[in-house]
């Protein structure tokens, strides 16, 4: 509900209960006596089932990775770092909402909205009547930036955007200082290297990796190198190739625009051209139907008992046998809801005693909401979007462990908790999928098949730049939480300038304040997990190639894939449920290829 349906009295209680619960986690991780049980259990009994086995040896290492065995007076100081950690992260997230909801930039003259989709500017209309303002009000939700990034003919209005979304919470751009994150940023840092050598590791990133499917630092320095040198001659051919449309040198808030417009040449189509394709109800009842042909289970409607907001939607989930779940989706963008989107869990597989739990989870997006007539509309981008969300919710519900702390989502190791969403992701570029998913919100009909081809090849332009700018991302992330010390602001200020200097394609002004508005590090789960991405994302690729070569519905490998990945949930070790699926360790080359990048 904080997340959903944010207001003060809800935010308040929410922070009041943030460092009990911490607290809570924190003392249960370090009660000894609870330790030495589970140790004599362990140790006493032949513990054969491989799910005991993992929430034993799962509940071991939190116990150890909470700092249960360290001596008094140091077990004291983690817990106290631990507490003041989840609250530093609660007021970094706040200080971005608050950055964000507060610019708004308020236009009276149509000539400067050129290209801007319909879409967008009812929206911006409406926001203006709603304050009895003439003209359009643009507020800086993802949605609204992107649109002005990659259409606003406008350069100066790109800029203004620009300005506004990369410095959020910091100390540039228009709101500079007013809810800067840099004290808490360097604060976090400290406390988290803190933490880690209070628990004998070298640093953070060690730390982080002790729940991880990646063996070592290392070893992921060495991935994400290895991927840019892979990655960036060609990024920095794409990126040629845009500057040579625009006929000028490019200011970051000239790339996505320009880039757009190649695009546009090259496919004369624009994601906005693909938005009347894909209605979300028939986005969904497609979606629905390729997991029914994947996993052999049908998804129907339900009632949305307790939903927090009119737009929510219930949906149960049976296969052949029974009822295997259910799921709320929230999918559109509204005031005092967090940007982005995701899945939660809402009650998890259990199966003990005289409990019977189903799973439920929660499928939440920010896509641009109906408006007068229209229903809501989805790019493909959002379509994508879409998919990921659900192959996470699929890991939710389709698990068949019965302990909560190893069933669907737990107990997976972070950096392969993305191979079902990104596996899902593959589906909506396949020729097979795209006419059940599309469908014009006027006359109905599917993407016609030349659109549908340019599409699909589509996936792969400037996908090597887009590549780069993930792993300049997951490269900063990991060397900030690998430098085996807390870092001041001028050192957090160096490890960008050094990555971007050795790895970025584009040119970034130096205003510009990624960190400070970093959620996934600083406010959230992926500390020195950013790169989780790529790694699943190879995992995930590769995966997918089995369905490549088998047939892209073929029967065998989908039940190949619900057994082996996503019923054993964290159960089994992550590289041994790949092995299992795939018959060999995995490889870049598929998603090198899929990407375009490798033959
Ligand atoms: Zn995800």
């Amino acid at each position: 509900l904080n997340a959903v349906m944010n207001n003060g009295p809800l935010r308040e209680a929410y922070n009041r209960c943030l460092p009990k619960l911490t607290r809570y986690a924190t003392e249960i991780g370090q009660n000894e006596s609870l330790f030495r049980a589970f140790e004599a259990v362990a140790e006493d009994r032949d513990v054969s089932d491989p799910a005991r086995r993992a929430v034993l040896e799962h509940a071991l290492r939190e116990f150890r990775l909470s700092g249960v065995a360290l001596p008094g007076e140091q077990k004291t100081r983690f817990r106290e770092v631990m507490e003041r950690l989840s609250s530093l992260q609660a007021h970094f997230e706040e200080n971005v909402l608050d950055a964000t909801n507060a610019w708004s930039r308020h236009i009276l003259k149509a000539g400067d909205l050129k290209g801007l989709p319909e879409g967008v500017l009812d929206r911006a209309r409406e926001a203006a009547e709603a304050k009895d303002l003439k003209g359009w009000l643009f507020n800086l939700d993802f949605p609204t930036f992107h649109a002005v990034q990659t259409q606003a003919h406008h350069r100066g209005l790109r800029e203004d955007f620009y300005r506004a979304w990369s410095t959020r919470a910091s100390d540039e751009g228009p709101d500079a200082g007013r809810w800067d994150n840099s004290e808490v940023m360097t604060e976090i840092l400290a406390l988290r290297s803190e933490a880690a050598g209070l628990l004998g590791f070298d640093s953070f990133a060690e730390y982080s990796l002790a729940r991880k499917m990646a063996g070592s630092v290392s070893q992921v320095i060495d991935f994400l190198e290895d991927l840019v040198a892979q990655c960036r001659p060609a990024a920095e051919a794409e990126l040629a190739e845009v500057r040579d449309l625009a006929g000028h040198d490019l200011e970051a808030w000239d790339v996505s625009y320009y880039s757009e417009q190649l695009r546009e040449k090259r496919f004369s189509m624009s994601q906005e051209d693909l938005r009347p394709y894909f209605p979300v109800d028939k986005v969904l009842e497609g979606m629905f139907e390729t997991a029914r042909r994947l996993f052999g289970i049908s998804i129907r409607s339900g009632e949305p008992v307790g939903a927090w907001h009119p737009d929510v939607r219930y949906y149960q989930v049976d296969d052949q046998e029974g009822p295997r779940g259910g799921f709320y989706v929230d999918l559109f963008a509204r005031a005092h809801k967090r940007g982005g989107a995701w899945m939660d869990e809402c009650i998890g597989r259990a199966k003990l005693d005289s409990i019977d739990d189903l799973p439920v989870a929660m499928l939440v997006c920010n896509f641009m909401p109906p408006s007068g007539d229209r229903p809501g509309l989805l790019t493909h981008h959002e379509v994508v979007t879409l998919f990921h969300e659900f192959g996470h919710t699929l890991h939710h519900l389709l698990t068949r462990v019965p302990y909560p702390r190893v069933a669907g989502i737990n107990g997976v190791a972070w950096d392969a908790c993305e191979l079902p969403s990104q596996f899902m992701e593959n589906f909506t570029w396949r020729p097979e999928v795209l006419p059940m998913i599309s469908g014009h919100h006027v006359t109905g009909e599917p993407l016609p098949e030349e659109m549908l081809q340019r599409l699909i090849e589509s996936r792969k332009f400037q996908a090597a730049r887009l590549m780069i700018r993930q792993l300049e991302l997951a490269l900063f992330d990991f060397r900030l939480h690998s430098a085996g010390k807390g870092l001041s602001r001028a050192e957090i200020d160096q490890t960008l300038a050094q990555i971007r200097s050795q790895v970025a394609v584009i040119r970034y002004p130096e205003f510009t304040r990624p960190g400070h508005s970093f959620s996934h590090i600083f406010g959230g789960g992926y500390a020195a997990g950013y790169y989780s991405y790529k790694w699943a994302e190879v995992l995930s690729a590769d995966a997918f190639s089995a369905f490549e070569d088998a047939g892209i519905f073929d029967q065998d490998t989908g039940i190949r894939f619900l057994t082996s990945i996503l019923e054993v949930g964290g159960s089994v070790p992550a590289a041994d449920a790949f092995v299992a699926f795939r018959g060999r360790a995995p490889s870049p080359r598929p998603l090198l290829r899929l990407s375009g990048i490798a033959a």
